[in-house]
């Protein structure tokens, strides 16, 4: 018997117009389609017509959703998954799914669309040759600490998906492990209340004092400077005339010396306190 295809499909971030063609004829001609909140994905269904089974695939059913989508897949039905928003996958469920159809033989084809994370690095203006995913951050602040000690060093843009009411203990503490680089704040990408910020980590921070900040976000973090391209030996002189020529502080001379450079400002901490020993 001939097996069903399974598509992986993205549906649009906010803005509804950014449902490709594609997906709605798809849509229309699938037997199944399985959606991560099949009251949230009626709504979208309904605004462009469909009216198709549905059934639910989310994380906490995903085992055994994903067995009767692949029995479903292999008695010839085709299916779409979608998720909430964006591309299945991408910090969203599907991943077992695909990886249990391509081992049963079945074709998985993408129907590319709407992704919250590439949006956003398409008009971050910051470099985007070769950047690095990690999705949400660990929800405790202990844990979000360490892994961002453990991205500090990252040589490829750094792009992170964050809730509203944790953006601002994720961005002190991105300035205060990363120092003071470039970043974005892209929120509510696609939707009425669409807004950019970019800058400095602390002038993104000065930005949002004060605000009730709500919405989906995005943040994009610059890597950190190459200290080699600038030189360690100028981070190395520099702290040296300021610490032991002019007596400042370590804070004072890790300051004046990140800000001068542009070197990341726990790199020239750690030489300071090296130097200092
Ligand atoms: N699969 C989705 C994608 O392709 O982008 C991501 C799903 S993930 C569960 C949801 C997160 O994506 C949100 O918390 C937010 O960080 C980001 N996101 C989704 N829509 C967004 C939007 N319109 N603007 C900014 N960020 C968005």
């Amino acid at each position: 018997m001939k097996t069903g295809t399974l598509y992986i499909m993205a549906t649009p971030i906010g803005n509804l117009e950014d449902m490709t063609f594609r997906a709605v004829r798809i849509l229309r001609e699938v037997d199944l389609i399985a959606a991560e909140d099949t009251r949230h994905s009626r709504k979208l269904l309904t605004h462009f017509g469909i009216s198709k089974p549905l059934t639910s695939y989310f994380d906490h059913n995903k085992n055994i959703k994903g067995s009767i989508i692949l029995d479903k897949l292999k008695e010839g039905l085709s299916v779409a998954l979608i998720s909430d928003a964006g591309t299945p996958c991408i910090s969203d469920p599907g991943y077992q799914l695909v990886r249990d159809a391509v081992a049963n033989g079945i074709l998985v084809v993408p129907v590319p669309g709407a992704c919250a994370a590439i949006a956003a690095l398409s008009v971050s203006g910051l470099p985007t040759d070769s950047f690095v995913f990690e999705g949400f951050l660990p929800n405790r602040q202990g844990k979000r600490r360490e892994k961002l000690a453990v991205l500090k060093e990252e040589k490829r843009l750094l792009v992170l998906y964050e809730a509203p009411t944790r953006l601002m203990a994720t961005l002190l503490d991105i300035r205060e492990i990363f120092g003071d680089r470039d970043m974005v704040v892209a929120r509510e990408i696609s939707k009425i209340y669409e807004e950019l910020l970019r800058g400095r980590v602390a002038e993104v921070l000065h930005a949002l004092q004060g605000r009730q900040v709500k919405g989906e976000i995005v943040l994009l973090i610059a890597p950190a400077k190459e200290v080699a391209a600038i030189g360690e030996d100028v981070v190395t002189e520099l702290l040296q005339r300021y610490l032991f020529t002019e007596g400042d502080s370590v804070k004072d001379a890790v300051r004046k010396v990140a800000l001068e450079t542009g070197a990341p400002k726990g790199t020239v901490y750690d030489e300071a306190l090296r130097l200092k020993r």
